[in-house]
């Protein structure tokens, strides 16, 4: 089985490069932005024409949530054409699509677990381009699995869980924001879960959610960094409003994990053991 990963540069990219070698029955092909540019169209089919690929796993996105309101059309682009095009290239070419999306397609005016079929109403660019590409996944493909995650963190890239760790030591107290709910994602997990969708042989299309088990603030997922990290600090919780952003983040953004549990035998841990294990 042939596994082209896009955006493999990227956080997930190298997250899954990391577990790759434990997936002896699996080739990987590993194509960074520069080796594939997904908004490429022409260079996507070519790439397709010349590689023989089994499962597509796209981790190619634009990312920068804040940016992105004021490059909607460089998100729109990545986000929305890219994943499109992606698709059309995969449906040409019998490739079955993992692609990855985020909790920000919700408005996190809920107060349970959102699931896959709950309405999305993303608050900002970032939310809408992602809904927008699962959409134009779900009109071109129909053998995709689309896998919604949350605060993605890692030994990779960059994410919270490094920018907390720098911050603590260049100041001697941080304000955290405590009022934004949500379930941390250890990259190297949901690089797991991944592969056992991709191993499965399923023909189970559709939208899944993944996430670390359990419930976060931003406040205690900075607390728990700390304390497994042994780093004094004061940490101070803030509410949002005391930490404005150019995008408006969804309040509650906790994912109902029951269908991707029970439809590939997959289990979770819960989030302050893959952090220490991270760690
Ligand atoms: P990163 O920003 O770390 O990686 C994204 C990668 O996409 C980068 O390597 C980037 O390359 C690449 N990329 C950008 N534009 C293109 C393009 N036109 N063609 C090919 N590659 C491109 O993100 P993560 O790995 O953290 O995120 C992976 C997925 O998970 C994304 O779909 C994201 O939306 C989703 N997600 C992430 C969350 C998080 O907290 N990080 C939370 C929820 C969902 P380059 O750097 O060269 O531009």
């Amino acid at each position: 089985m042939v596994i082209l990963v896009t955006g493999a540069s990227g956080q997930l990219g190298q997250a899954i490069r990391h577990i790759a070698s434990d997936t002896a029955d699996c080739q990987f092909i590993f194509a960074s932005s520069t080796d594939l540019d997904i908004t490429n169209q022409e260079r996507v089919n070519h790439f397709f024409e010349n590689n023989r690929v089994d499962f597509c796993i796209n981790t190619a996105a634009y990312t920068a949530v804040d940016k992105a309101e004021s490059e909607p059309e460089k998100a729109t682009l990545i986000n929305v054409f890219g994943a499109k095009n992606l698709a059309i290239v995969c449906k040409k070419n019998n490739v079955k699509l993992v692609h990855i999306s985020t909790d920000f397609v919700f408005d996190g005016s809920s107060d349970k677990p959102y699931l896959e079929t709950d309405e999305p109403n993303p608050l900002g660019v970032y939310g809408k381009t992602k809904l927008e590409g699962e959409q134009a996944i779900i009109a071109h493909l129909e053998e995709y699995f689309i896998v919604r995650t949350s605060w993605v963190y890692s030994a990779f890239g960059n994410n919270f869980m490094k920018t907390m760790l720098r911050l603590a030591s260049e100041k001697d107290s941080l304000n955290i924001v405590s009022d934004q709910i949500g379930s941390p994602t250890n990259a190297v997990d949901l690089a797991k879960a991944l592969l056992s969708i991709i191993k499965s042989n399923s023909t189970q299309y559709g939208i899944y959610n993944f996430s670390n088990e359990g419930i976060a603030s931003w406040y205690d997922f900075a607390k728990e960094i700390f304390r497994i990290n042994k780093v004094s600090i004061a940490v101070n919780p803030i509410d949002t409003t005391a930490f404005p952003t150019p995008a408006k983040r969804p309040k509650y953004s906790v994912l109902d994990k029951t269908k991707i549990k029970t439809t590939f035998k997959i289990e979770i841990k819960s989030w302050q053991e893959a952090l220490q294990q991270t760690i």
